[in-house]
């Protein structure tokens, strides 16, 4: 009977039927999403621990769905990465933090802006081709723009990560290795990527206050990044506390709520003009 119902039989069972049908209306909503201009890019600030500053801002994918309201991105980059759609999606957000970071730069602003690199991003071809292609076509300079990949991706493929990596490089854009301690990546092969950047993951941040061991992981891994020459930046701070034990540890930069969350363009203007007390 199970061979016999082939793909319709995995359809019509009860607990997958509500999520296929989801994903399914999605997938066609998000396709035509893409050509709506349904999309928009958030960016939330980084801050310089050592200058007090503005380092730069992260921007993060959001969807104006016109009956769901605004969408975060775990609804539907998952479903982008399914049915290939992750390309496409990636491309907008590579043209529109170009534009953006042009438009920052014509306003007096100039900032460097990350963007997030999905695994199938690093599997095509010409990814590298056309990140240069869209610095050109604004005007804006490679070193302007960071790229944020997971450690738990850099390990997949390890071949991949590492000519991508270095074509990257190559062209002059930043690198950093995000969401780190997660995966269990060696000191050996942090060694050999030509990364700029190492960001903690959030869970380890939000236990800083209550554990003497994430306190630990913390502190050894801005030691060894420094020790490999690379910046450490802290995610997901919101509180006071964590900022403290963070600045005490020497870390390089620290992003969360406590800071900003991720807001419009034209917000984050107003907001770094505040200038507010870092
Ligand atoms: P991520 O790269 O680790 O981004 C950080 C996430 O943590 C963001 O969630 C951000 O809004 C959230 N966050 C920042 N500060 C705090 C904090 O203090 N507390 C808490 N609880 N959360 C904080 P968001 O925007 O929902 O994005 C989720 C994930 O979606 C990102 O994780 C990233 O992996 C992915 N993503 C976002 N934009 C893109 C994109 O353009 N392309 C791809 N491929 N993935 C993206
Ligand atoms: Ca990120
Ligand atoms: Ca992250
Ligand atoms: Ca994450």
């Amino acid at each position: 009977a199970k061979r016999a119902g082939g793909r319709q039989y995995a359809f019509f069972e009860p607990h997958m039927s509500t999520n296929a049908h989801e994903q399914l209306s999605l997938q066609t909503e998000l396709r035509q999403a893409l050509e709506r201009g349904e999309l928009v890019l958030h960016y939330q600030p980084k801050i310089d621990c050592r200058r007090r500053e503005l380092a730069g801002v992260e921007a993060l994918v959001r969807w104006n769905h016109p009956v769901r309201g605004t969408l975060g991105p775990s609804t539907f980059i998952p479903v982008a990465e399914r049915f290939g759609l992750i390309g496409q999606l990636g491309q907008w957000v590579i043209e529109e933090a170009c534009r953006q970071m042009k438009d920052w730069a014509r306003v007096g602003m100039p900032m460097r802006v990350a963007i997030n690199l999905s695994a199938q991003q690093l599997h095509e071809a010409d990814l590298v081709e056309r990140i240069d292609a869209a610095l050109r076509r604004h005007g804006v300079a490679a070193s302007q723009l960071l790229c944020e990949i997971t450690e738990t991706v850099t390990m997949e493929d390890v071949n991949t990560t590492q000519e991508v990596f270095g074509r990257l490089a190559r062209i002059g854009v930043f690198i950093a290795i995000d969401d780190f301690g997660t995966g269990y990546s060696s000191l050996s092969y942090l060694r050999r990527l030509p990364a700029r950047q190492l960001k903690i993951d959030r869970s380890f941040i939000s236990d800083l206050e209550t554990s003497a061991d994430a306190r630990a992981v913390v502190d050894a891994v801005v030691r060894l990044a420094h020790a490999l020459g690379l910046r450490v930046v802290a995610e997901g701070v919101e509180t006071a506390g964590q900022r403290d034990i963070l600045v005490g540890m020497n870390c390089d930069e620290l992003q969360g709520y406590f800071f900003a969350r991720p807001m419009p363009a034209d917000q984050l203007v107003a907001w770094s003009r505040r200038r507010p007390s870092l």
